[in-house]
């Protein structure tokens, strides 16, 4: 996964274009992540009981991993994640920008 919970990422399509915001959850299956207060949806639910509350409640929805760029913690530039596997065999991410190791 390019994208990992905690990271810093800037948004480069859609309204929330522009902004920054954490990665609050990763969903490396469906290559999405949920980053704080970004795209935003208005979910309505019944008004239950005798309570007339509105019922409209905001939360953020999932952005495709597409839809953002990670801010390098070195450069803190935005940029796009390469890989790179150390001697020990780890895999590691790369910053294309400044080829220093993100993890
Ligand atoms: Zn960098």
């Amino acid at each position: 996964m390019q994208i990992r919970k905690n990271d810093n990422v800037l948004v480069i399509v859609g309204k929330d274009r522009g902004k920054k915001g954490t990665v609050r959850y990763a969903y490396p299956r469906d290559n999405r992540v949920l980053v704080e207060g970004i795209n935003m949806i208005k979910r309505h639910t019944r008004p239950r009981g005798t309570a007339r509350q509105a019922g409209i409640i905001t939360r953020e929805a999932p952005l495709h991993v597409s839809n953002v760029l990670l801010l390098c913690t070195k450069c803190n530039k935005p940029t796009r994640v390469g890989f790179r596997f150390l001697e020990k065999g780890d895999k590691v991410r790369v910053c294309k920008r400044c080829h220093e190791v993100i993890d």
